[in-house]
């Protein structure tokens, strides 16, 4: 089992994490990306914590779109602070998150578009995958993936709650798509479609952590061991079995993001 998304090294995890590693573990995960904020000093330092902890754990490293504003003078900067963590941090597997949030807006579109650009050029130096977080903004962040060639290092689109169509031009584009806790709301009935129509060797599972807890932990802190439940409902949906599922994000996680 897997989780291709949770945010482990965030404050809210510093009082307890050995317990919530160990939950995970209890739980059968073997792999945890961890998505490090780049300019944020704590979660970054935090990281050597977690990875001494548990030997499960590779990162992605990013300026995430809420914090684009900060680059807005000089974006190419942005790479530069993302560049250093991966330099210093050898468990950094893939750019993320990053990407485009139209909905909360929390950055000037402009600076979240250039942000992004500047990191997907740092992935393709780089050669490693992208972790893409996109929020009511399909059509700039397929434009910027298509206009950068960010197909040529591909990556996941996490915590996916688009449409069937949104889906088929996410895998068009080279992408996988994580699907997470929302699964599990019963009235996501578009994103049991989207479930049922991804090839198996482009999913991934994750839980966002510690957001986004799924039924029937919604409103508590989320946390990896959860994982489990966003695999089940993947499995009833499609028809196989839970192992089956962890059997096959777990291969798409070791190829993408290496050993
Ligand atoms: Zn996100
Ligand atoms: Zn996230």
């Amino acid at each position: 089992m897997v989780d291709s998304h949770c945010h482990i090294a965030g404050p809210e995890f510093v009082s307890d994490l050995d317990a919530v590693i160990e939950r995970a573990r209890a739980a059968g995960l073997v792999l945890a990306l961890v998505i490090l904020a780049a300019e944020d000093e704590a979660e970054v330092g935090q990281a050597v914590t977690v990875a001494a902890a548990w030997s499960a754990v590779r990162f992605a490293v990013g300026i995430h779109p809420h914090a684009a504003g900060t680059f807005a003078a000089d974006p190419a900067s942005a790479a530069t602070v993302v560049d250093a963590v991966m330099t210093t941090q050898p468990l950094a597997r893939a750019v993320g998150e990053i990407g485009l949030d139209y909905h909360y807006d929390l950055a000037p579109r402009d600076a979240q578009q250039r942000v992004f650009r500047e990191q997907i050029r740092l992935a393709r130096r780089r050669a490693v995958p992208i972790v893409i977080h996109t929020r009511e903004a399909d059509d700039d962040t397929f434009r910027i993936l298509h206009e950068e060639a960010a197909g040529d290092v591909g990556g996941i689109f996490h915590c996916f709650t688009g449409t069937r169509d949104t889906a088929r031009r996410a895998l068009d584009a080279g992408f996988h798509i994580s699907l997470a806790g929302i699964l599990t709301f019963p009235r996501a009935l578009e994103l049991h479609e989207v479930a049922k129509m991804v090839p198996l060797d482009r999913l991934l599972i994750e839980t966002d952590s510690p957001f986004l807890a799924p039924v029937p932990h919604r409103g508590t802190r989320n946390e990896p061991a959860h994982v489990v439940r966003v695999a089940e409902v993947v499995a009833t949906l499609r028809g196989v079995a839970p192992a089956a599922i962890a059997l096959a994000t777990q291969r798409n996680f070791e190829r993408l993001f290496g050993p």
